[in-house]
């Protein structure tokens, strides 16, 4: 090895910032907020800034900025750290390229990320779409990054980005812009760990002054759009990791570090967050460091190269028909729909129960298909096709669908519905489709905005059922932990509710996880009844004294995780409980599975001794218990 080389990597051992091309510096690991659940990133932005992260990797299409903006506040209002210690970057998103509209979405960043100023604005792709678009192949129009970029130059005059930059630009494309760049971008953030190195970039970065920060530097192991385990679980990783005493991800972490680059590890876990900071008096030494630079490279991310490339994204366009592009965040997603994927099932014979119909009517007078697919869990990368093939499924036989819809993901779901309209599988009035207001949102004032989020996320006009997903309020961008818990008024939230069915917003409102005492004092006070109570409800917890309640007072009962095994067991049990269930799943096969659940039923004697299940309630919501609100114990929920 060269000495200087030697002594450069010894320089960086302890490497805790590297030096912007504005003189500022960027701190050489933050935290990643991509597929970071609104519910969930508060905590991890407060976790992070207490266990000494000091800069955080934001995006307006990781729809949780305005979480992220309520931690950054509480962070700096106690003290943890002074707005002036913390680096935020965020990036301008592919529908916001036009001139005009790039200080508008800065704008719309900084209000959620409650700040002035970001320390760095990326363009997130060098590719334009339609504004207010899907990130799919056909929004894709022609870009004119010279225009956006002195947009950004803009900003950066103003003081409102205090750097600026690109991301997931190759070479060529940023010596394309360096050639028109009055302000050359002082970041690229691209994806890069030790299978994918990014040699040929990171000279050219490096010879012209431009920092490069590394996304997925874990191989983005959670992700379904990568290969999984290709980084984490490289033999050169594990080995190193094996002789330093030191987790794989700590070791892919500092090589990202000692090879002089910041990197943006993304975690909501506590000890995962805590340990992936822990870089810095350590290293890798020379022997084991000069084995990274033998690994086979291929980039983890399916289609990040391609979708780089507006060419290849047009190539895409020209086979729509059988692809369904989405975004899972800065990814496209290409699935193709063999026919063999959505062939129709054998025919079904007629229900069996006279009682147990394809749908259950409710006191609004509209009906609730008897199953609907939960997407709870679902990742990003996968719920589209899910919900693309679940329609295709059903309405082969039964001509009705419906959706449980929380509150991630929706934006994939909406995009997978407005494709199902636009290919002419199903019309809107043909689904019915469910959502919930979250905890977090447990109040009158944010009824409204939450529905509205909900509806732009699903690119509906209305929701055939809304439900208040328990009878609990958290603190904005909290988690769900008993210390985030606030008082909640059922009442006026549910007058707001009364509010959204008037205005045809939501077409039947309900409630989810009442339990019998606070459904009874719900019904005390509504003007119209809830329509729906969405709850566990399986053999081993068949909810009796609540089913009577509901039966006596018009409430349908709505059954979500029944996920016991045998799964249709479960579900079909269920049916002829006379309720209808809501099995998750993304897994086209399973999809079927769990459709399958029309044609047997279990005999009469086996039900009987199903009546016989001791009783046992499976979910431990413990954050819903609280002495002033929520539950008083577990077994009250
Ligand atoms: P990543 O940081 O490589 O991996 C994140 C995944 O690894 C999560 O599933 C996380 O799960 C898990 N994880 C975290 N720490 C771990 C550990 N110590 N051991 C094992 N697993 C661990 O992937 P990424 O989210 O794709 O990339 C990081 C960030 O880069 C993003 O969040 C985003 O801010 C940015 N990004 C930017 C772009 C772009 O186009 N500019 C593209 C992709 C990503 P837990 O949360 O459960 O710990």
């Amino acid at each position: 090895m060269h000495a200087a080389e030697g002594q450069r990597r010894h320089s960086r051992k302890m490497a805790r910032h590297f030096v912007l091309n504005t003189g500022a510096t960027i701190p050489s690991v933050g935290l990643g907020t991509w597929q970071a659940d609104p519910g969930v990133i508060g905590d991890a932005i407060y976790t992070s800034v207490k266990a000494g992260y000091r800069h955080i990797d934001c995006a307006q299409a990781y729809r949780n900025e305005k979480e992220v903006g309520f931690a950054l506040k509480k962070v700096i209002d106690e003290g943890v750290a002074k707005r002036e210690d913390l680096f935020i970057t965020s990036k301008l998103w592919c529908t916001n390229h036009a001139p005009e509209d790039v200080p508008v979405a800065l704008e719309g960043t900084l209000n959620d990320l409650q700040t002035d100023y970001v320390d760095l604005y990326l363009i997130h792709w060098p590719l334009r779409m339609k504004k207010g678009a899907g990130f799919s192949a056909e929004n894709v129009i022609p870009s004119d990054i010279p225009a956006t970029w002195a947009a950004m130059e803009r900003l950066f005059d103003a003081g409102k980005a205090r750097a600026i930059g690109v991301s997931n630009f190759s070479s060529k494309k940023l010596a394309d812009l360096l050639a028109v760049a009055r302000v050359p971008p002082a970041v690229d953030q691209v994806e890069c760990h030790p299978v994918w190195q990014q040699g040929k970039l990171r000279a050219f970065c490096e010879a012209n002054g431009i920092h490069l920060s590394a996304y997925s530097p874990l191989g983005s192991p959670g992700s379904t759009m990568v290969k999984a385990g290709a980084v984490l679980e490289h033999p050169v990783v594990v080995a190193a990791a094996e002789k330093l005493g030191k987790t794989p991800a700590q070791v892919v972490l500092r090589w990202g570090v000692q090879k002089g680059h910041s990197v943006l590890p993304k975690s909501t876990n506590e000890e995962r967050i805590k340990a992936n900071i822990d870089v810095y008096d350590w290293s890798i030494p020379d022997d084991l460091f000069a084995k990274f630079s033998e690994i086979e490279q291929a980039s983890s991310t399916t289609t990040a190269a391609s979708a780089s490339d507006v060419q290849k994204l047009e190539t895409l366009a020209a086979v729509r028909d059988n692809v369904l592009t989405f975004p899972a965040g800065d990814c496209v997603i290409c699935s193709l729909f063999s026919p063999s994927r959505l062939s129709s099932p054998t025919s079904r014979r007629s229900l069996f129960w006279g009682s147990m119909a394809g749908s259950f009517a409710l006191n609004t007078g509209a009906s609730i298909p008897a199953i609907g697919l939960g997407t709870w869990h679902a990742q990003p990368g996968v719920v589209g096709d899910a919900i693309y093939a679940a329609v295709k499924v059903v309405l082969f036989f039964q001509g009705w669908h419906r959706f449980f819809t929380p509150f991630c993901l929706l934006f994939q779901v909406g995009l997978a519905l407005t494709k199902l309209f636009q290919d002419g599988v199903v019309k809107r009035e043909d689904l019915f489709i469910t959502s919930k207001l979250w905890y977090c949102n447990n109040a009158p004032e944010y009824v409204p905005e939450a529905i509205q989020t909900t509806l732009d996320d699903l690119q509906l006009e209305y929701l055939d059922l809304y439900l208040i997903h328990g009878p609990i309020r958290l603190k904005k961008g909290t988690a769900p932990l008993s210390e985030n818990s606030l008082p909640c008024d059922i009442p006026a939230t549910w007058a707001a509710m009364e509010k959204l069915h008037e205005a045809g917003k939501a077409r039947a409102i309900g409630v989810s996880n009442f339990s019998c005492r606070k459904l009874e004092s719900l019904l005390a006070v509504t003007r119209v009844p809830p329509a729906v109570n969405q709850v566990a409800c399986h053999p081993g917890w068949q909810q009796a004294k609540l089913r009577d309640l509901c039966k006596s007072t018009g409430v349908h009962l709505s059954v979500a995780e029944p996920q016991r095994t045998p799964a249709q067991v479960a579900l079909r049990w269920g049916l002829q409980m006379g309720q209808s269930v809501l099995p998750k799943s993304t897994d086209v096969a399973r999809i079927k599975e769990n459709l399958d659940v029309f044609d047997w039923c279990i005999p009469e004697e086996l039900m009987a001794e199903m009546l016989e299940i001791e009783q046992v309630k499976l979910l431990r919501a413990e954050f819903g218990v609280h002495p002033v609100d929520g539950y008083k114990s577990l077994e009250d929920l």
